[in-house]
């Protein structure tokens, strides 16, 4: 049967060719490559994007990206070349430091950065005036807690964004999770350092029902908290969630860490999930 399909679609090709192209080879699968404590890579088709790439501070206890794919990243090496668009969840420097990301951009002409506020000032404050070509690739936004979801299209990327607090008390810290379609066909959701508080959540149930999420990356103490498992199974109802913010600790034991937490977690920087293609 899959081979009949496979001829039907490759005939139909060749008969209309391009203007079906989509619709007959439709749903390639995605890939989500960890890089290091919050770090992903997401690749759909032609099209790449990065999470929480760029930062420098371990706090002693959670994976730093390594050297190599470092390099890779910077050097726009595969599997890392031609990135399109670098979100960031918040300001903390185990997810942001201004110079690693600003020498990203200088590097990649074309990256275009999305992030909160704080994020945006961040960079200002490492020495990158305001006016200049590459803050024209910074793309920030202001969003308090209660404030609705924002919404647009970019690129054969439909991004959303809402702020959800901080885990622990840090209520000065703008934490966003975003969420990013890829040519209509993959959408990924990122947390951040999320707080598995229930109320920040469901006030904005409705940004979380617009759109079936394929993959969500929560941070990992979701997995061992009443709430958070409630979050993650009413609320974002992901096809497929993978844990991130695993201490460094965890990397070569990946599978004690997911059977203790009953639940899929990224703990070696490079490995990779796939979600299903059709
Ligand atoms: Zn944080
Ligand atoms: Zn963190």
């Amino acid at each position: 049967m899959k081979n009949l399909i496979a001829f039907i679609a490759t005939g139909a090709l060749f008969v209309t060719g391009n203007l079906l192209f989509n619709s007959a080879i439709a749903h390639n699968s995605a890939t989500a490559t960890y890089l290091g404590n919050e770090g992903v890579m997401v690749v759909h088709g032609e099209t790449k994007i990065l999470f929480d790439a760029f930062y420098a501070d371990s706090y002693g206890q959670y994976a730093l990206v390594p050297d190599t794919i470092v390099e890779a990243m910077m050097q726009g090496a595969p599997p890392y070349d031609g990135v399109d668009a670098i979100f960031v969840s918040h300001v903390h420097g185990d997810h942001f430091t201004a110079e690693l990301a600003v020498a990203y951009m200088r590097a990649n002409k074309t990256v275009r950065l999305y992030a909160p506020q704080q994020v945006h000032d961040a960079i200002v404050n490492s020495g990158v005036a305001d006016n200049t070509p590459l803050m024209a690739r910074v793309f920030s936004y202001d969003l308090a807690p209660e404030d609705s979801a924002i919404n647009f299209d970019v690129d054969g990327l439909s991004i959303a964004a809402v702020a959800i607090p901080h885990a622990g008390n840090r209520p000065h810290i703008q934490n966003f999770a975003w969420r990013v379609t890829i040519d209509d066909e993959t959408t990924v959701m990122h947390l951040g350092d999320a707080g598995p508080v229930v109320s920040n959540f469901s006030r904005h149930t409705q940004h979380f029902k617009s759109r079936k999420t394929d993959i969500a990356f929560p941070p990992y103490w979701f997995f061992d908290d009443k709430n958070g498992k409630m979050i993650l199974h009413d609320i974002i109802e992901a096809d497929q969630t993978i844990g991130i913010h695993v201490p460094k600790r965890a990397a070569g034991h990946g599978d004690q860490w997911r059977a203790r937490l009953g639940g899929d977690l990224f703990t070696d920087p490079g490995e990779t999930r796939n979600t299903p293609g059709e």
